[in-house]
């Protein structure tokens, strides 16, 4: 048994999340604990709604964090929102679509699913004509899927859900930060998200936001612990089956009446609050440009060394490409060698596409020009060495290109 410190060798993390998290993140993880209940503590937890208030782009009073990595804000918001026997409809166009459709059959919804290739996004009227098939009590739907790099667009579902009188369930984990999320403008009731991927931080604390209407269902749902409540008061009408992810309760833990539940993850919540401080500091848009400009010269770098990219480029994430591993090539055996020799993490994938793609993040921290160049070069000398044919020099001055095309001449 060996217990020498934690000293993990360098890398770049290119993949599609976990990237490197900004130093600063890290730096803010490090500060002395708190007491919950302590001033400063609660302070953060306020500071850090209304930061994520922000970056969610919403008024909604209920913006929190939901301690656990993206699938326990997932988790929290299909078990709070779903009573058993629910319909519910999902929409899968990649890997975290499946994830949707088996936690919400776990809170004992009715799953009704509708499917496309992977790579494609649905249309508004394919939803529209499904909500009026299956009449759910809730849309459950991925906005970018890092499965296979495809962004389903948002902007008309919060229309038709409002018509339709259904509640609206978005995953951004992949998308937020990277890529525009408008929580308030989309129509959206319950949006989830994750700090490892455009955030900038590590996995394991995950913001949340509900529109009213998603709260006072969560609230009709909602039961005091018996050692908490109020003489008089009683559990509810169809209780929240996990107490973990009892949203209901997490609200009066966050709130006002600052209840008692779970003691917050002091250390995540510095992280995320530092995430959303960032960002904010930024500017959203600022950061959605970012992203765009580096997805934009990976995405030209891949294509100048004569690979090709899969699926729907007009619904491509700003923040992750997926590109075709070119025949005779193995695929592992390039990215054990970037891994080895150039310390360079980047994606496989998985179902369809197992051994079919990489993909490669810019996302976060690692949105930067140094990484692109850096990440092009060593994938044009991995694929010479194993004799894959590249065109020499093109991946780095595609990216090149791409950048001065942006500099005032
Ligand atoms: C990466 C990703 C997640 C990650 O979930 P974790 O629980 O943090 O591993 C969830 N949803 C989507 C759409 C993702 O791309």
């Amino acid at each position: 048994m060996s217990s020498l410190p934690i000293n993990p060798p360098p890398r770049l993390l290119m993949g599609p999340g976990p990237i490197n998290a900004d130093p600063r993140v890290l730096r803010a993880m490090s500060a002395q604990l708190l007491g919950q209940y302590d001033p400063a503590m609660t302070a953060y937890m306020s500071e850090t709604m209304a930061l994520y208030r922000t970056v969610f782009d919403t008024a909604n009073v209920q913006t929190l964090l939901v301690d656990g990595t993206s699938r326990a804000g997932i988790e929290a918001a299909l078990v709070s929102l779903i009573e058993p026997g629910d319909r519910v409809l999902v929409p899968i166009f990649g890997r975290f679509g499946h994830l949707l459709k088996e936690i919400a059959e776990r809170a004992g919804a009715e799953v009704h699913v509708r499917e496309v290739e992977w790579g494609q996004v649905f249309t508004a009227a394919a939803i529209e004509q499904a909500i009026i098939e299956t009449r759910p009590v809730l849309l459950a739907v991925v906005h970018g899927d890092t499965s296979t790099t495809v962004m389903q667009p948002l902007e008309e579902l919060g229309e038709v859900c409002a018509r339709h009188g259904v509640l609206f369930y978005t995953d951004v984990t992949a998308s937020l930060g990277g890529n525009p999320v408008h929580t308030d403008a989309w129509g959206l009731d319950a949006v989830t998200a994750g700090l490892q991927k455009c955030l900038g931080g590590p996995s394991g604390s995950a913001p949340a936001t509900f529109s009213s209407r998603a709260t006072d269902v969560i609230r009709s749902r909602s039961s005091v612990e018996a050692g908490l409540r109020d003489p008089g008061e009683t559990a509810g009408r169809s209780p929240i089956r996990s107490n973990y992810f009892d949203l209901a309760m997490i609200f009066d833990y966050w709130g006002p009446r600052r209840l008692n539940h779970h003691t917050e993850a002091t250390t995540a919540l510095y992280g995320a609050r530092e995430c959303a401080r960032l960002l904010v500091c930024e500017t959203l848009p600022v950061a959605i440009e970012r992203h765009r400009l580096h997805g934009a010269a990976m995405l030209a770098g891949v294509r100048g060394l004569g690979l090709s990219v899969f699926g729907d480029l007009e619904h491509r994430m700003n923040n992750v490409v997926a590109v075709v591993i070119p025949d005779g090539v193995n695929g592992d055996a390039v990215r054990g060698a970037l891994l080895g020799d150039f310390g360079i993490e980047i994606g496989t994938s998985f179902g369809p596409l197992q051994g079919k793609i990489w993909r490669i993040g810019t996302m976060g921290y690692n949105a930067r020009r140094d990484t692109v160049l850096t990440t092009l070069a060593a994938l044009e000398q991995v694929l010479r060495r194993l004799g894959a044919p590249v065109t020499g020099g093109g991946g780095v001055g595609a990216a090149w290109d791409v950048y001065s095309d942006q500099e005032p001449s």
